[in-house]
């Protein structure tokens, strides 16, 4: 700490983000990556961008990008925004639509980043407990808020709310944001931008670093009413006009438009996901029903660090998180058949 930070930088707890490791040997299942590359398009689409036109400054507002959104969701392009990383795109939401005087609501067990954002831009919180079956209770949100933020699929646990539960969670909240961040939707979930139209309180959010295979791009999405939209093109524009560079709406646009390269990949996890949870539960691991590209799953008996430690050892990496009530889960990350072969023979050995 030196001198020279202001109060807040004194107080502020930021996010630690998992391992990015050096080594390129390693079986990396830790921070759910999509195993296959990106689409051979959208790769083409980024190479296209590499010439002179460099010098000159990208689309301030990414609308070849907006159009492959609207175009594969069938909503207008004024009701997309597009920023670097659906990280980005969150904190905006979080900084332009969830500054009440209510307590923003958020599951107990969820994405790490909701109460850093909060401590960033002074929003006050309640952590709503997960159920025995750690499924999101609806009726538990039937409360006064400023907004009401999860994701679906939640993280770290993988468990999906149905739509038709997201909807419930919407008529009891209808004078508030209601923000679904839906990272990991592609692999199994129905998206909950089918409701944007009947809900002008619902922003839905999306990552291309999942499904879409562009971690390294750093794109993601938001779908809602324009008004909502809006908020945030203001936000963006009070920062810097130009998120994404001229590669980064190329390729995300191509990746939209690529829907048989994506639909197969995605099919493709999901059948390895089945894989690996048949191959823990024959390892006598409870999983938690995931609809993700990742499972949460705990030995009986085995502690979930040493665990860790010992597949680290092997050359695989997973997480965990400290959290007393998912201490005892692995979060692992769906690879390639071979990776998820080196998994369980290493799990096997310990
Ligand atoms: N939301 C959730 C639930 C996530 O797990 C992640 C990935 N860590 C993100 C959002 C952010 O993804 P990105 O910034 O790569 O778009």
């Amino acid at each position: 700490m030196s001198k020279f930070w202001s109060p807040f930088v004194k107080d502020l707890v930021p996010y630690v983000p998992g391992e990015q490791p050096k080594l390129s040997k390693l079986v990396k299942l830790n921070t759910n990556e999509n195993p296959y590359g990106p689409s051979p398009k959208a790769i083409a689409a980024m190479q296209a961008e590499v010439n002179d036109d460099l010098r000159l400054y990208p689309d301030p507002n990414g609308d070849r990008l907006k159009q492959a959104v609207a175009d594969y969701y069938g909503v207008s392009t004024a009701q997309v925004f597009v920023g670097n990383g659906s990280d980005e795109v969150l904190a905006h939401a979080f900084h332009g639509l969830f500054q009440h005087q209510a307590p923003l609501l958020f599951p107990d067990i969820s994405y790490s980043f909701y109460p850093v954002y909060c401590g960033l831009y002074g929003i006050d919180y309640q952590q709503v407990p997960l159920d025995e079956q750690f499924q999101i209770r609806v009726e538990d949100y039937a409360r006064p808020n400023g907004g009401i933020i999860f994701p679906n699929p939640n993280a770290p646990t993988g468990c999906l709310l149905p739509l038709e539960a997201v909807e419930r969670l919407l008529q009891g909240s209808p004078d508030s944001v209601v923000l679904v961040d839906e990272a990991y939707i592609d692999f199994g979930g129905q998206s909950a931008i089918a409701l944007v139209d009947k809900y002008p309180n619902l922003l839905v959010t999306q990552t291309l670093s999942k499904s879409r295979s562009l971690a390294g791009l750093r794109v993601g999405i938001a779908v809602g009413h324009p008004d909502l939209i809006e908020a945030l093109e203001r936000i963006k524009n009070s920062f810097n006009s130009y998120p994404l560079d001229r590669m980064a709406i190329a390729g995300a646009a191509a990746a939209f438009e690529d829907r048989e390269y994506f639909e197969q990949t995605c099919r493709q996890v999901i059948a390895s996901r089945e894989r690996v949870v048949a191959g823990l539960q024959g390892l006598g691991f409870e999983v938690l029903p995931s609809a993700a590209n990742f499972v949460f799953a705990r030995h009986p008996s085995k502690d979930a660090a040493t665990l860790a430690a010992g597949l680290r050892e092997q050359g695989v990496i997973v997480r965990h998180f400290k959290q007393p009530r998912i201490a005892q889960f692995l979060r692992i990350t769906i690879g390639t058949p071979e990776q998820n072969q080196a998994l369980l023979d290493a799990l096997q050995s310990l």
